[in-house]
């Protein structure tokens, strides 16, 4: 990866001239079915354009409540997009299309209006599931029938694909906008390509702009990104079948209860049985070799990646029995 950034064509990204950041963009336009996409240097930045485009100030977004929407953008739909978001409480990061219509206001002149059903693909608090291809289809349902766009938070979008075996194209087909991440499983350093249709996009350009996100030799990254589509994507079932061999190793240990299906790369650990708080564990996970992630009084999240191997799973087993003991 680091030597194809070294090796790559420039141009100034800012004016729109650099070659790389073009056959980035042409790539992930096609992969997910798009007319046009927008490299970007994080996806929170994908996130907030979005939302600019999409929304007037007052318009309302509707949103998991566990959604990294609501807990780690610093409360961007609100500050820079104007937007009112609402929670809505789904399972594991999932509402379903009566819980969404439920919510949704008849039309009135004093109310908000309803303007972007936001998907996160896959939920992240919610522990890596995938939102499966007819609850997205009633979701386009809903969309349609109410006059609201639909948006994708594709973190882990490339996460869901190989899961489901999906193609990304038909994500595409459901969500207005959508984009995917770079630095998440795909392991790069930076990056996130936004993508929609031809108006979205040159919209979501002048977001970007706005928000400082314009860059000069962008090819430097977006040849990591490249790469990362090239060697980075298949190798993303041996992350979940590795999440899975931790969930159940874990499961064996005494008072460790895993609540959720492991279907991607995310683990959530309920830890209320091993008669210690969460964070104490962490300490004790710390002092043997292992850092975890805290996510609640009695919770953990793991995620493995492609810098975990299976000798890692299996020294992170080992942590956590001489942990809990
Ligand atoms: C990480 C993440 C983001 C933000 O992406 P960055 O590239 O870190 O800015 C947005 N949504 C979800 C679900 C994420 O996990």
């Amino acid at each position: 990866m680091r030597a194809a950034m070294a090796g790559a064509l420039v141009g100034d990204e800012q004016q729109d001239e650099d070659p790389t950041v073009h056959a980035l963009r042409d790539r992930v336009a096609n992969l997910l079915g798009k007319k046009s996409a927008l490299f970007l240097p994080s996806g929170t930045m994908a996130n907030v354009a979005a939302m600019m485009v999409h929304c007037r100030p007052g318009d309302e977004i509707l949103a998991e409540a566990s959604s990294h929407l609501f807990h780690f953008e610093t409360g961007g739909a609100a500050g820079l997009a104007g937007a009112q978001t609402t929670p809505l409480v789904g399972e594991g990061g999932i509402f379903s299309a009566e819980t969404l219509a439920a919510k949704l206001r008849p039309p009135r002149w004093n109310a908000p209006r309803p303007r972007l059903i936001w998907i996160e693909q896959t939920t992240n608090m919610g522990g890596g599931r995938v939102w499966p291809i007819d609850t997205l289809d009633r979701m386009r349902d809903l969309a349609q029938e109410h006059g609201l766009s639909v948006h994708m938070d594709g973190a882990r979008l490339m996460n869901a694909s190989v899961a489901h075996k999906v193609a990304p194209a038909a994500y595409g087909e459901i969500a207005d906008s959508l984009w995917i991440d770079f630095t998440k499983g795909l392991g790069a350093p930076f990056g996130a390509v936004l993508a929609g249709s031809e108006a979205f996009i040159a919209g979501a350009r002048r977001a970007k702009h706005m928000l400082g996100g314009a860059m000069r030799q962008g090819g430097i990254m977006a040849a990591a990104c490249l790469y990362a589509l090239d060697h980075n994507v298949g190798r993303l079932a041996e992350d979940h079948r590795r999440a899975r061999d931790l969930a159940c190793g874990l499961a064996g240990i005494s008072g460790i209860e895993i609540p959720n299906p492991v279907e991607t790369n995310i683990v959530i650990i309920n830890t209320a049985g091993t008669g210690r708080s969460a964070a104490e564990l962490v300490a004790r996970l710390e002092t043997h070799g292992l850092r975890v992630g805290l996510f609640g009084p009695d919770k953990l999240r793991a995620v493995t990646h492609l810098g975990i191997s299976d000798k890692d799973v299996e020294f992170a087993l080992q942590a956590f029995i001489a942990a809990a003991a």
